[in-house]
């Protein structure tokens, strides 16, 4: 910023310096200081915007003897900024005048009023409103790591300790915080991913007993043990240091933050970020919102419900009695029962942001009309819920609550349709407030008086070109026609002379509008002040207020999952204790939406007995589609949706795996045979017999017989040693051997065939291996002149001749293991105490994932 050389060699002005000292309290963000109709940035501020948001850079006069580099931005387009750069992951501090200007001397006062922080936002404007918005913490130690996160427009606010780094970054893949606090140094150990809206705090930020402190002063208890964390330390310490900075930055209380949330993984159905990322959940591979999960499956009514939704996609649960909750509520909301509650949950709105802002006291007019508008609904949706007979849709009746109260107050305080803010006034309804009312009607009542003024006034003085009017400039006046206003009377003192009249005021119209002018200003205060109270009188009552959001949200869900499974032509799932998964004609929720032909659908039969499939077939049969289905049909079924399948049976599942697809991850400067085998090593040390793996293509990222030995290997030991429900497409045709020689292993396979001249995929699946040379075979469907053909299949003997003799045995060739010379002293060792000759595959893929751990 500015150097010590210059400041010394002259001063900076004035408000140069009082910039400056605003700046230096807030060294991070991007400070915005009012300038009249403008927010301006200086120094690198000015630079770092310009760039960010596309703004001229230019500089504004000179300060200690320098140009300052300036950049603008107009105050009235101000949101639009706002929302690029919080995009952008940027802070931003917006300083406004606060002194007099007329009255000040030297630079008007100004003041920080709003800090606005990529991950706490509450303004509708800035947010997007079918996504949730969060901030995070994390706190690690040698021991231990803690995570909290914040959604400030919701008043979520949940802890949990991952028990691995490699968990950690599950948890943060799938709650993606906009903002992520960590301990300095953690960024630049090398332990957590970069990511942007990283923001390091010191280490006293995450000090535990002023973590304990902050927080049960907060949810006003005097421990934390009603919330369930009294062992969570760590993940306390991460709480305390989140809701110190939200506290900072919002400048306030949050009386909307009523409690935390204990969140343990084991009852969640785990996925990785991989896993999630190849599910195409709710981003396609291709990071757009269509074309996945969620875009098939989010119809909700109100943007609280899709951000539930979203929430319940990305967190499936494990607890079967919840999920059948869930399916008899998906059961009872009938066509007619769906009818009549959709337009009530229409009418609600995003009721779950406005409770937030009611909290933070930035509440507009049409939020608490707003939030009128649905209290008036949720009698009738009680009603309607009151008719069914499951337990879920019973319990979301009664937690909808009686709000009676506060309807009758905002009824009779708000008018039906308010204006966007009550700077100007006429948001309080006639008759709320007596001396309200006795001011407006103050106001009102001037314009008969004026009227009778100016008959008056024209009769007495028989001028037919007077007339009384009023600008804001110059206030109340008489106005008479250049012509005739030689013949004004004595007493009109002259205000403003225009080109074809003069304009006068006189003490009778003086008095008068000083009695207005005050009324109006009085008025316009005691409506603010009114409103404000309004505001604070929900307090008392926003927890049961958010207790009815939620209450409508979920209704909402379970309303848009019923209305899906209808159209779609889903069927209830049965959970069963025996570990399996077994699928009668089961579709891809996706692929059957958006392919011209009609969908196969396949049957799947993972049970005791098949717990290893190999899956061959030609490219484009359907391999990934059928895995990838499998997959979903277990994630839909929960989160307490219904699937696409005529049948489902699942026992208990407890994460679900993938290794699909050889994206190579450039941006994170990872080979594509590195982020395979990474992800692979990930599998095969958290796979359980409870998992679903889906591998896909294994060793497709290296040469040909690394390629095999290590799918061949992998398929080796989760077959043996894991035991989990295992998808396994492959290319590597000697992996179907494997159904001989392991248990409960068996081969699928798809088929192409020829129609017509015409190389037609089947997509149906079926028993055994597929035929060996398929991929001649679909060369000579595709037309390849038959000599061709021919001589590969010659070429292809001659291959595999040679190959015999390299290819793996039932024990795999030894992997050579030689470690980088960049690699640190304490990988080097510990690679070279393991002997080669008796390397399993397991250490081997091991090692490999320890080298990408240190190296990276
Ligand atoms: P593979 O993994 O074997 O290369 P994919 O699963 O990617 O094949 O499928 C290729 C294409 O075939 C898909 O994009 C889809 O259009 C179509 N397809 C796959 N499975 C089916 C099916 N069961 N019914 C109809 N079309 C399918």
């Amino acid at each position: 910023m500015v150097s010590a050389a210059r400041e010394q060699s002259a001063p900076h002005t004035p408000m140069m310096q009082q910039y400056l000292r605003i700046k230096a309290e807030h060294p991070d963000m991007l400070v915005f200081y009012r300038m009249g109709d403008f927010y301006e940035l200086f120094y690198d501020d000015a630079k770092r915007a310009a760039k960010l948001i596309d703004i001229t850079l230019t500089a504004r006069g000179k300060s200690a003897g320098e140009p300052i580099p300036m950049a603008g931005v107009p105050y009235h387009a101000v949101e639009n900024y706002l929302a690029k750069l919080v995009r952008a992951g940027e802070s931003v501090a917006i300083c406004e005048q606060v002194g007099d200007p007329t009255t000040s001397k030297g630079p008007v006062e100004r003041r920080v009023m709003r800090v606005i922080t990529p991950g706490t936002l509450t303004d509708e404007a800035l947010l997007d409103s079918r996504a949730q918005n969060l901030i995070a913490a994390v706190f690690r130690d040698e021991q231990n790591i803690g995570l909290a996160w914040l959604e400030l427009s919701a008043g979520r606010f949940c802890v949990s300790e991952p028990e691995s780094l490699v968990a950690l970054d599950a948890e943060l893949a799938r709650l993606v915080p906009a903002e992520l606090l960590v301990e300095e140094g953690l960024q630049e150990s090398g332990d957590l991913e970069f990511r942007k809206g990283t923001y390091s705090l010191p280490p006293w930020h995450f000090e535990a007993d002023s973590a304990r402190r902050i927080l049960c002063s907060q949810f006003g208890t005097r421990d934390l043990s009603g919330f369930g964390c009294e062992q969570l330390d760590h993940a306390v310490c991460a709480a305390g240091a989140l809701l110190q900075y939200v506290q900072d930055t919002q400048r306030g209380h949050l009386p909307h933050l009523t409690g935390l949330t204990v969140e343990n993984r084991s009852d969640a159905l785990l996925m990785d970020a991989a896993t999630r990322r190849n599910l195409e959940l709710d981003t396609s591979l291709a990071g757009r919102p269509e074309h996945t999960l969620a875009g098939i499956l989010d119809r909700c009514t109100t943007p609280m419900g899709s951000r539930l939704l979203h929430r319940w996609i990305n967190r499936p649960l494990r607890d079967h009695a919840i999920l059948e909750q869930r399916f008899e509520a998906l059961s009872q909301l009938g066509t007619s029962i769906a009818d009549e509650l959709r337009p009530e949950l229409n009418a609600s709105g995003d009721l779950e942001r406005i409770l937030a802002r009611i909290g933070l006291g930035s509440a507009r007019p049409k939020d608490l009309a707003q939030l009128r508008n649905a209290l008036r609904r949720v009698p009738v949706i009680k009603t309607i819920l009151g008719r069914t007979s499951g337990d879920l849709l019973g319990e979301l009746a009664v937690q909808l609550g009686d709000h009676t109260e506060t309807l009758e107050r905002l009824e009779a305080a708000i008018i039906e349709d308010p204006p966007m803010l009550i700077r100007d006034g006429g948001v309080i309804a006639t008759g709320y407030d007596a001396e309200l009312d006795e001011l407006r009607e103050l106001s009102t009542n001037a314009n008969s008086f004026l009227s009778e003024l100016e008959q008056r006034e024209r009769e007495r003085t028989g001028l037919a070109s007077l007339k009384v009017g009023y600008n804001r400039v110059h206030g109340y006046y008489i106005e008479i026609s250049k012509v005739q206003s030689e013949r004004a009377p004595e007493e009109y003192v002259r205000r403003q002379t225009l080109k074809g009249a003069e304009r006068y005021i006189t003490p009778e119209l003086k008095t008068f509008e000083d009695q207005v002018l005050s009324a109006r200003e009085r008025s316009l205060a005691r409506e603010k002040h009114l409103y404000e109270d309004l505001l604070t009188s929900h307090l008392a009552v926003l927890e049961g207020l958010q207790a009815m959001a939620a209450a409508v949200a979920e209704t909402d869900v379970l309303l848009n999952l019923a209305e899906r499974s209808q159209s779609l032509d889903y069927c209830r799932p049965e959970f069963i204790n025996e570990p399996g998964i077994h699928i009668v004609k089961g579709r891809h929720p996706v692929v059957e939406q958006v392919i011209d032909e009609p969908f196969i659908a396949n049957d799947l039969e993972a049970g005791a007995e098949h717990r290893l499939l190999i899956i061959t077939g030609p490219n484009m049969g359907g391999k990934s589609t059928y895995m990838r289905q499998t997959a979903l049909i277990a994630l839909l079924a929960h989160i307490g949706s219904f699937v696409p399948a005529q049948s489902c049976t699942i026992g208990p599942l407890d994460r679900i795996f993938t290794r699909v697809g050889a994206t190579d991850d450039l941006s994170g400067g990872r080979s594509t045979f590195m982020v395979e085998m990474t992800e692979t090593a990930n599998i095969l040390h958290n796979a359980t017999p409870e998992s679903l793996v889906l591998m896909d293509e294994i060793g497709r990222g290296t040469s040909t017989f690394d390629g095999l030995s290590l799918a061949w290997a992998t398929a080796h030991y989760i077959g043996e040693q894991v035991g989990a429900f295992t998808l396994f497409a492959t290319h590597y045709f000697e992996l179907t051997a494997l159904a001989d020689e392991i248990p409960a292993t068996v081969n699928l396979h798809l088929d192409a065939t020829e129609h017509n001249g015409k190389l037609v995929f089947m997509h149906a699946v079926k028993d055994g291996p597929a035929n060996k040379s398929y991929g001649l075979q679909v060369a000579a469907l595709a037309g390849v002149p038959g000599p061709v053909i021919e001589y590969a299949r010659g070429y292809l003997a001659e291959l595999e001749q040679h190959a015999d003799a390299a290819a793996p045995a039932t024990t795999p060739a030894p992997f050579e293991l030689t470690p980088p010379e960049s690699a640190p002293d304490a990988v080097r060792a510990a690679l070279e105490a393991l002997n080669p000759d008796e390397l399993t595959p397991r250490q081997a893929l091991e090692a490999l994932y320890l080298l990408k751990q240190k190296l990276k």
